[in-house]
């Protein structure tokens, strides 16, 4: 048979459902609950969320229909995605292992964040919002919900990371090309985001306070709705697209996964990646050892697995999660995506039965970046600084195969491109 380099899908075989591992659980997910004090946050869930959504966090439904028309716009924004067999970067490890990469990076903004900003957005503008408000951190949830705001006619409003909002520029430009509204946070538009404002107006912000001024803005207005980019069921349940897109095309390449790696904030791009295949796991008695490869800097799933809230404010309910704590302050890092204090409750569910590993990198980012470079030189794309971590997990897995002659077959996501990140590699790497 001749060499094969990837194997896409057609476009109707986009799936059309996505899959809610929930039910395949071996015992309940823990529920959100309300903290002991103060009024109930869950109570306050409908008048900042969009209905659907919600509906989907709770579902016990394994399979959710994909929208028709959605799917049509996952096709405009270039679905389905190859997966790559990365022969070349075999070849220069030396390695006896095979691995492939799923290419998230051909997204039109620059990440997986556009697989779940078109859905909620979908389903905010027919439940009759006007307006979405939003986070961001590293920039890709603002840039992806920018777009999707925009294609379907919604205005976007963005809080963004004042530290990180100072330095993409160009992020920036990408966002406001989309008709979005951005503000560096903490900011004086909201009272949360005032108070601090006031204290210090180069705040550098964080992802948490930024949540609690979307939060505020949505809550305060009708026509607008809060979305969030990561944590969620929901959120993971979206991006399952990705990791069913995935499993077809291994049985195009007659091939299976070992080893599941991945970068993890607060888990959208791992799960999304990942859950279609825990469930093989749970369900089909399929072995893969999981990885989820973070930052020394927010190595959340070495944190304490309790409940916690999402946002700095606590206007969220409390999630039992694996957390670092909902203050706690992390150094700024270019892989600014991977700088959450809390792991996904339904990722932080299978770490807890043993089913998720971590593979933390040193803060200074030199490690990292300078794996990603031997991937650029080699596979010859320039992953986003979040995806270089996947990269760097993957690249040391295929070196313990050397070392043990073991023919592994290793998998991992590249959440996103590193286009409008390279000033971050150029100081990490001094190129
Ligand atoms: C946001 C982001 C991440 C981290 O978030 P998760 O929810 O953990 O996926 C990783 N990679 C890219 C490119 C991102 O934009």
């Amino acid at each position: 048979m001749k060499k094969i380099k990837y194997v896409n899908l057609k476009p109707e075989e986009i799936p059309d459902k996505w899959y809610n591992i929930i039910p395949d659980l071996p015992d309940p997910l823990p529920e959100p609950k309300d903290p002991e004090e103060g009024e109930s946050r869950i109570k306050n869930l409908p008048k900042m969320m969009v209905e659907e959504c919600l509906k989907q966090e709770f579902s016990k439904e394994r399979w959710i229909e994909i929208p028709e028309e959605l799917r049509f716009y996952y096709m405009q924004a270039g679905r389905p995605r190859p997966l790559f067999r990365a022969y070349a970067l075999e070849k220069y490890l030396d390695t006896p292992a095979k691995l492939y990469y799923k290419s998230e990076f051909y997204s039109p903004t620059g990440s997986h964040k556009v697989n779940t900003a078109l859905a909620q957005c979908y389903y905010a503008k027919k439940e009759g919002y006007r307006r979405v408000v939003t986070e961001t951190g590293a920039g890709q949830w603002g840039s992806a919900l920018s777009y999707a705001a925009k294609l379907m006619d919604l205005e976007c409003t963005i809080y963004w990371v004042r530290a990180v909002y100072n330095w993409k520029k160009g992020r920036r430009t990408l966002m406001k090309m989309f008709g979005a509204e951005v503000f560096p946070s903490p900011s004086p538009n909201t009272q949360y985001g005032k108070k601090l404002y006031d204290q210090n107006p180069e705040h550098p912000g964080s992802l948490a306070i930024a949540i609690s001024e979307g939060l505020e803005d949505a809550y305060n207005h009708s026509d607008a709705v809060y979305l969030l980019g990561s944590v969620l069921n929901h959120v993971l349940l979206h991006q399952t697209i990705i990791g069913l897109e995935t499993k077809k095309q291994f049985e195009y390449f007659g091939d299976y996964p070992d080893i599941i790696i991945s970068c993890l904030g607060g888990g959208s791009n791992f799960g999304g990646f990942a859950l279609p295949f825990y469930h093989d796991v749970l369900k089909e008695g399929k072995k893969i050892k999981f990885i989820a490869a973070q930052s020394e800097v927010s190595p959340n799933l070495l944190g304490e697995y309790k409940y916690d809230f999402a946002d700095h404010a606590e206007m969220t309910p409390m999630l039992k999660m694996y957390t670092l704590g909902h203050k706690k302050e992390m150094e700024p890092i270019r892989a600014d995506g991977l700088r959450y204090h809390g792991a996904a409750p339904i990722l932080s569910y299978l770490r807890h039965k043993g089913l998720l590993d971590v593979k933390t990198y040193p803060k200074d980012e030199k490690y990292v970046f300078d794996k990603a470079k031997i991937f650029v030189q080699t596979e010859g794309f320039i992953p986003a600084p979040e995806s270089a971590y996947s990269i760097a997990c993957a690249i040391d897995e295929a070196l313990k195969c050397k070392e043990s002659g073991e023919k592994k077959v290793i998998a991992f996501n590249i959440s996103g491109h590193g286009f409008l990140d390279l000033e971050g590699y150029k100081e990490i790497l001094g190129i």
